[in-house]
C-alpha cells in the first residue's frame, strides 16, 4: 500500500526557497581575488537567481538537460550558479581549474558543455585550448576589472548578464531525479569520470551532513569554505549554509594560510572545512604568529585524506580548536562517513580517545558500508580484518557519466571506493590506504598512511608522504619523503626509526629518507603520491 502523503520533489530549488524564506538576512560574504570584500544576504541571492534563471533562459537560450559549465573559484556569483542553473532544470558542471589542459579539454567535451563560466583571472586557462572546444557557445566572464580583454570569442560579463533581468521568475516543476550537478574526479587514477548528482542526492547530502553528529551547524555558524566550489560541489556547503542559516564566507583565492587565518580573524568564523594540508599550513602559521584575540573559530571539519592525530592534538592543545575527520569521494557526493566521539567512548584516555577522532569514522544516515576481505566475504567488524571499502546509499553513485564501465561497481550493488580499511565492534571506519598505496613487503602489507600519520607526529617533521619503492629481496620497502620544520633543522635517519619503533614492527619502518623542500600536491590539495613516485621511487635512489 503506497502512503498518503504529498509527492514533493527533493530539489536545490526548494533549499533555495527556504533560506530565503527563513534566512533571508542571513550573509554571503566574498573576499574576491582582487583582494575587495562583498557582502550581501541570502534574500540578496534569492533575487540574483532569478535574474539570472530570466538571463540564461532570454540571453543564452539555456533549456533543460544544458550542461552549463563552470571555471571559478568559492564567492558569491559561484552560489548563484549553484542554484540558479540547476532551477531551470539545467545542470551546473563544476570544472576543476587545477586539472591539466588536457583533462579540461576531455571534461569540457565529454560534458558538452554549452555555456562556461569563468573568471577572469582564470580566463587564460581557457583561452590556450578555446579552439578545441566543441560544443561552448558562449563564455561568461565574472568579476573582470576595467582593463580585461580576451581572445575568447562570444563573450558577455556576468553583471551585464543580469542587468535588466526582472527579480521574478517561475520555476519549473523538477522531477527530483533530475541531474543537477555534475563533477569530474580528478584523475589520480586515470582519465577524470563524470559522476552525475541528481537534485534528491544533493538535497539529501546537504541535509544529513548538517546535522548534530555529522558537521553540525546552525544558524549562529559563520562557516568558512575553504573547500573549492570547482571541485565535488564544495562538499554541499553553498546548500548546507542556506538549510541551517550559517553565514557563508567564500575565500575565492585568498588561500595561503596567513589570507585564511587574516578571513578567519576578520569574519569571527566560527566552522570551517578544508583537506588535512591546508589545516597543517594553517597550523604552522598560527604556532609562528598566535593570533591576537584568539580566534572564534571552533571546529574545522577534514576529508579527502587522513588527518593526522598529531594535527588533531596541536590545534586542540595550542589553540583550542577542533579536528573533526570526515571521509568521502566525489562518487559519493562526497561526504560517507564522520568521526565524533561518542557518550561511551569518554572514560577513554585521551590517546584513546584520540586514535579514534582519527579515525575515518562511522556513516551517515542514508550510507552504508561494508568490508570486503582477500575471500570475497564481509569481514568481521573487529577494528583488524582488512578489505576494499564498499558503500551504498542516497547520494552514492550508480554509473559514470557516459561509460559502461562497471569495474568499480559491484553485482549486488555495491560502489567499490578502491580503498582498504577496517571497521571497528562500535562501527567506526579506519582506512589503511588506497588499494595503490599500500606497500607489500615480503608478502606483508605496509600502511603508508599510518607511517604518514606517524612521522608527522615527530616534532621536527612538517610533512611526511610514504610511498612504495622497488627492492630485490623484499618486492617492496616504503620510502618517506619529509619535509621538516625549518630548512636548518636537522634529524638522522636513525632518529627516525628509534621514533617509529614505539608504533611498527622493524619491517615496516622505512630503511630511506628524503628531505625535500615541499610535498607535490594533486589539484584538490592533496599529497600527490603519483607525482612522488616518479620523482623518487626509481632511478632517483
Ligand atoms: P580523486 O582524488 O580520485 O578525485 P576524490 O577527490 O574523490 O578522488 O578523493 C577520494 C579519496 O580520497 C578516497 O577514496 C580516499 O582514498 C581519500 N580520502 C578521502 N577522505 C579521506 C580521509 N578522511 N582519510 C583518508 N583518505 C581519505
Amino acid at each position: 500500500m503506497e502512503g498518503l502523503i504529498m509527492d514533493y520533489p527533493l530539489t536545490t530549488t526548494t533549499i533555495l526557497e527556504y533560506g530565503n524564506s527563513a534566512f533571508k538576512y542571513k550573509r554571503i560574504i566574498s573576499h574576491l581575488p582582487s583582494g575587495t570584500r562583498h557582502e550581501y544576504t541570502f534574500g540578496n541571492l534569492y533575487k540574483r537567481c532569478k535574474q539570472l534563471a530570466n538571463a540564461l533562459t532570454n540571453k543564452l537560450g539555456v533549456t533543460k538537460g544544458d550542461m552549463i559549465g563552470t571555471f571559478a573559484w568559492n564567492h558569491y556569483q559561484h552560489v548563484e550558479l549553484y542554484y540558479g542553473v540547476p532551477s531551470l532544470g539545467a545542470i551546473c558542471h563544476t570544472i576543476n581549474i587545477r586539472l591539466s589542459s588536457q583533462q579540461i579539454e576531455f571534461i569540457i567535451n565529454n560534458s558538452e558543455d554549452k555555456v562556461i563560466f569563468v573568471d577572469a583571472s582564470l580566463v587564460p586557462l581557457l583561452e590556450k585550448i578555446a579552439h578545441k572546444l566543441e560544443t561552448v557557445e558562449h563564455y561568461v566572464i565574472i568579476n573582470a576589472s576595467e582593463l580585461f580583454s580576451t581572445t575568447l570569442i562570444n563573450t558577455i560579463h556576468y553583471e551585464d548578464l543580469l542587468e535588466d533581468q526582472p527579480e521574478e521568475f517561475e520555476w519549473p516543476t523538477l522531477n527530483e531525479n533530475d541531474a543537477c550537478g555534475m563533477c569530474y574526479t580528478s584523475g589520480t587514477t586515470g582519465l577524470p569520470k563524470g559522476v552525475l548528482y541528481t537534485h534528491r542526492s544533493t538535497y539529501l547530502h546537504a541535509l544529513t551532513i548538517s546535522t548534530p553528529n555529522a558537521a553540525n551547524y546552525n544558524s549562529s555558524d559563520i562557516v568558512l569554505l575553504i573547500v573549492p566550489q570547482f571541485h565535488v560541489m564544495a562538499w554541499g556547503y553553498p546548500y548546507l549554509c542556506l538549510i541551517t542559516g550559517s553565514d557563508m564566507v567564500l575565500p575565492s583565492s585568498n588561500l595561503q594560510p596567513e589570507a585564511i587565518i587574516s578571513i578567519l580573524q576578520k569574519e569571527k568564523v566560527t566552522k570551517a572545512n578544508g583537506v588535512p594540508t591546508i589545516w597543517m599550513g594553517v597550523y604552522n602559521a598560527l604556532k609562528k604568529n598566535p593570533p591576537r584575540p584568539k580566534l572564534k573559530l571552533e571546529e574545522y571539519l577534514v576529508g579527502g585524506s587522513a588527518l593526522p592525530a598529531s594535527l588533531i592534538k596541536g590545534m586542540e592543545d595550542d589553540f583550542g580548536i577542533k579536528g573533526v575527520q570526515a571521509w568521502g569521494m566525489t562518487e559519493t557526493s562526497p561526504l560517507g562517513t564522520v568521526s565524533r566521539l561518542q557518550p561511551h567512548h569518554h572514560s577513554l584516555t585521551e590517546e584513546e580517545k584520540l586514535k579514534i577522532r582519527a579515525k575515518q569514522g562511522i556513516e551517515f544516515p542514508g550510507v552504508q558500508m561494508r568490508v570486503i576481505g582477500n575471500d570475497g566475504s564481509v569481514t568481521e567488524r573487529d577494528g583488524k580484518s582488512m578489505g576494499e571499502l564498499q558503500v551504498k546509499g542516497a547520494w552514492v553513485i550508480k554509473s559514470y557519466f557516459k561509460t559502461n564501465n562497471r569495474d568499480n561497481f559491484t553485482d549486488d550493488g555495491w560502489f567499490r571506493t578502491g580503498d582498504v580499511s577496517t571497521i571497528d565492534n562500535d562501527g567506526f571506519m579506519h582506512i589503511t590506504d588506497r588499494t595503490k598505496d599500500l606497500i607489500k613487503s615480503g608478502g606483508e602489507w605496509i600502511s603508508s598512511v599510518a607511517l604518514e600519520s606517524a612521522l608527522m607526529a615527530h616534532p621536527k617533521v612538517k610533512e611526511a608522504a610514504v610511498i612504495a619503492i622497488p627492492d630485490e629481496k623484499w618486492a617492496e620497502r616504503p620510502l618517506a619523503v619529509l619535509v621538516l620544520n625549518t630548512k636548518n633543522e636537522r634529524v638522522s635517519d636513525e632518529e627516525l626509526k628509534n621514533f617509529l619503533s614505539h608504533e611498527f614492527a622493524n619491517y615496516q619502518i622505512p630503511d630511506k629518507y628524503v628531505y625535500i623542500d615541499q610535498v607535490p600536491r594533486t589539484s584538490v590539495g592533496k599529497f600527490d603520491k603519483k607525482e612522488i613516485r616518479r620523482l623518487y621511487a626509481q632511478d632517483k635512489l
